[in-house]
């Protein structure tokens, strides 16, 4: 049921803002995503944002970041640093641009205020923690409060996916009826291919993975 009137969803295209705005559509009247320009390595995935929104029906908006870009280049952005594979021993991996959730969730708050929205839906999630700093909860929390000081305004970050898997993501989208614009339309891979993608970057392993252990487990469901 409906009960909430306006969201706003930080959008890139990808697997879980996907579900985030499938999860947004049922909950809210109206649903209005964001896309950043930040000089992403493939510029594929603001289409794939665009066109999913097409579909969805939502007001799709695209804030210009190249910024980010500009202060802290990095793997997703330039072609000559490749990925890490796994995990460094400490520190964080260099596919994390530094800032990146803090500069977004801050521009899509500037932007949600002045629409009179409070309700900003974002797909961070601590359960697969790949050394993101700020896709923690703690930090989700103090920049809620942060925003609110800042605005004088009520924000609430919402995250749908915060405890959750990529297993229980895909069940979600499922559940949604979303099962198969994430499963073919969206894009996560790192080396821009929708859908399944290469098959062999982190994040299409830990898509892969989540889908696989999903599959599994609904049809033990049904057998
Ligand atoms: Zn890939």
């Amino acid at each position: 049921m409906k009960n909430k009137e306006k969201a706003v969803v930080v959008f890139s295209g990808g697997q879980d803002s996907t579900t985030c705005l499938l999860w947004a559509k049922k909950k809210y009247n109206e649903v209005l995503a964001v896309s950043f320009d930040y000089g992403q390595r493939h510029k594929l995935e603001l289409e794939c944002a665009k066109k999913i929104c097409d579909k969805m029906g939502v007001e799709h908006t695209i804030l210009d970041m190249s910024l980010l870009n500009q202060l802290a280049p990095n793997s997703l952005t330039r072609m000559d640093i490749k990925v890490d594979e796994n995990a460094p021993e400490a520190g964080t991996p260099n596919s994390f641009v530094d800032g990146r959730n803090l500069v977004f969730l801050t521009f899509v708050a500037i932007f949600a205020k002045q629409r009179g929205i409070s309700d900003i839906i974002t797909g961070v999630s601590q359960s697969d923690f790949s050394g993101y700093p700020d896709c923690r909860d703690q930090f989700i929390k103090s920049l809620n409060v942060t925003l609110n000081l800042a605005m004088d305004y009520e924000f609430d970050i919402i995250t749908p996916l915060m405890w959750i898997d990529k297993e229980e993501t895909w069940e979600m989208a499922d559940k949604l009826g979303g099962f198969d614009l994430v499963r073919n339309e969206t894009l996560t891979c790192y080396n821009g291919i929708i859908g399944e993608g290469c098959g062999n970057c982190p994040s299409c392993k830990l898509r892969k993975k989540g889908l696989e252990a999903y599959l599994e487990k609904k049809a033990s469901l049904y057998s």
